[in-house]
């Protein structure tokens, strides 16, 4: 490799951090986006995330659907320059109906950020998704939002981390007061206090007037009891929080926690600042080559979603490819490790909310978006020089299960045609019960929407109308003893066993206790909440 390009691709490495925010519906996760793209300079005015995207949303009857139900389906990648560094924000869907998208798109991230409404602490859906990170050992930034309303007790929300995630939690700032008696933060980098003006209505980056722990005009700023409360709660911190560590961040097992505002957007740079500080590069990634540094001087990446008919004219799907390794350049011709096929990827974009910009080259850790002739599929490597393939992205346990009919046998083929398209790209999961009598196919999601989107696109798309009918299991787990021990184990009450789309067993459950009893009575099953590779 030449000199040249090493140093190109290094360089970019260096300076690129991705991440992906993990939170409930309503905890801020636009708000803080937005404030976040006013640092990088992608946008001038806060709210201009929401109104571009409900602009752009006209132009396409895929995101007819999103408009009718006032809801973001799918998920985009925004870039911004903050300080040297580029921001890749790989943006997930944010409604309580999330799909597989959501967890995919943190198999692509390196970073991961938590964001918390500090009035509510840990809710369901951070939850799920924190799972997914910790399956990764990818670091967590904890940001606990809105603080200018009334919170739960700071470490209360701290020991909620600890204690049920089993993350250990180190404060970076720290909250003085809550609500409408929240007067700041205290920076434990710079032993500074950042004081909180509540009339900053956060439309453009906020000022922010810092004063020493020891200056006496503190004072006169703060309210007496909170001033003690804070020496207080940071006496309590040194003396029995955990201790500042890198590489317990890096690794997953100790989160650096921020308090704030997003809305007032008061505590967002403070939080920018120390996360291009502690953020993982682009790193390595497990592949059947061993581990793929992101300075080997080939270009591999891998698929991790597919989004269809983003644009009518054209009916064309995107499939989105986290760079993993060397430079991406347009027009350059790649291997696809799973049929061997050489592709030309002439037509890379980059993609903000809705809007497509055309993209010349991309190194390690950014995010671009291919044009998918039906070629790419899920967890697909794409390659130049020697082969390699990533491991795949695992197929998540879905939460709800339902057989979908097509009442119209004359629509047979469309049928089966839409519905193998609609898997092959990830979009739901399709299992068959294990009697064979029973031929139509469940779908198996992990969100509602999944189940509207694949109706939805089956009729536009195939012309077909289709029905579902619900099954009344809520859990899925690949039983990994294989379909003899199944057999051998004879009928389970109150489950139903199905298999995948590669003849692998898989036992449904109506829910946790019922799972719990059948895992009781058969020791020796080895059940598992992610598909094996
Ligand atoms: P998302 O569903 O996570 O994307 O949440 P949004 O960003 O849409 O925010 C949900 C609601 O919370 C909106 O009404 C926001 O204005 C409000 N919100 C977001 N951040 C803050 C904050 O820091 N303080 C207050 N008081 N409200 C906030």
């Amino acid at each position: 490799m030449s000199t040249d390009l090493s140093t190109e691709i290094q360089k970019a490495v260096y300076s690129r951090r991705n991440f992906a925010i993990i939170s409930h519906p309503d905890a801020g996760k636009t708000t803080l986006t937005e404030k976040l793209l006013l640092y990088g300079g992608a946008i001038h005015e806060a709210g201009a995330v929401k109104a571009r995207a409900s602009q752009r949303r006209a132009t396409s009857d895929w995101m007819a659907m999103e408009q009718q139900r006032g809801i973001s389906i799918t998920s985009t990648v925004l870039q911004f320059q903050y300080q040297d560094c580029q921001i890749n924000l790989l943006d997930t869907p944010g409604h309580q109906d999330f799909s597989e998208d959501t967890y995919r798109t943190l198999a692509a991230a390196d970073n991961a950020v938590m964001l918390e409404d500090a009035a509510k602490g840990l809710e369901p859906q951070t939850r799920k998704l924190f799972e997914v990170c910790r399956m990764r050992k990818i670091p967590i930034f904890t940001f606990f939002n809105k603080m200018d309303r009334p919170t739960r007790e700071p470490l209360e929300l701290l020991d909620e981390i600890e204690q049920e995630l089993g993350l250990k939690t180190y404060p970076v700032n720290w909250p003085i007061g809550t609500g409408d008696r929240f007067q700041g933060v205290y920076d434990r980098r710079t032993q500074e206090i950042h004081l909180f003006e509540r009339n900053a209505h956060g439309k453009r980056t906020a000022k922010d007037t810092m004063i020493r722990l020891g200056d006496p005009r503190i004072e006169e700023l703060l309210d007496q009891d909170l001033y003690y409360q804070l020496k207080e709660d940071l006496e309590l911190l040194e003396g029995l929080g955990s201790e500042f560590d890198l590489e317990e961040i890096h690794a997953g097992e100790l989160t650096p926690v921020f308090f704030g505002s997003a809305m007032t957007n008061f505590g967002v740079q403070l939080f920018l600042d120390a996360f291009l500080d502690y953020a993982l590069k682009p790193g390595e990634r497990k592949s059947s080559e061993g581990l793929m540094s992101p300075e080997y001087p080939e270009f591999t990446g891998f698929v991790f979603k597919l989004q269809a008919n983003m644009d009518p004219k054209h009916r064309d799907r995107v499939a989105f490819v986290r760079v993993c390794t060397g430079k991406f350049e347009k027009d350059m011709t790649v291997s696809h490790a799973r049929t061997g096929k050489t592709v030309r990827l002439s037509r890379p974009q980059k993609l903000f909310a809705q809007d497509r910009e055309s993209v010349d080259v991309a190194y390690p850790g950014d995010v671009i978006g291919l044009n998918n002739p039906g070629v790419f599929a899920i967890g697909d490597t794409i390659y130049t020089g020697k082969k390699l393939e990533y491991e795949g992205i695992p197929c998540f346990s879905p939460e709800l299960f339902a057989y979908l009919r097509n009442p119209n046998p004359s629509k047979f083929k469309q049928f089966h045609k839409g519905v193998t398209q609609l898997r092959e790209e990830g979009a739901v999961q399709i299992m068959y019960s294990s009697d064979e009598a029973k031929r139509d196919p469940i779908l198996a999601a992990v969100g509602q929407l999944q189940f509207e989107v694949v109706q939805f696109r089956l009729l536009n798309e195939y012309g077909v109308e289709t029905r579902t009918e619900l099954l009344p299991y809520s859990i899925a787990r690949w039983v990994l003893n294989g379909w003899e021990f199944l057999d051998k184990i004879g009928r389970l009450f109150n489950t139903m066993t199905v298999k995948d789309n590669w003849d692998r067993p898989v036992l449904l459950f109506k829910n946790e206790w019922n799972l719990q009893q059948v895992q009781g009575d058969h020791q020796d099953l080895r059940l598992s909440a992610i598909a094996p590779f």
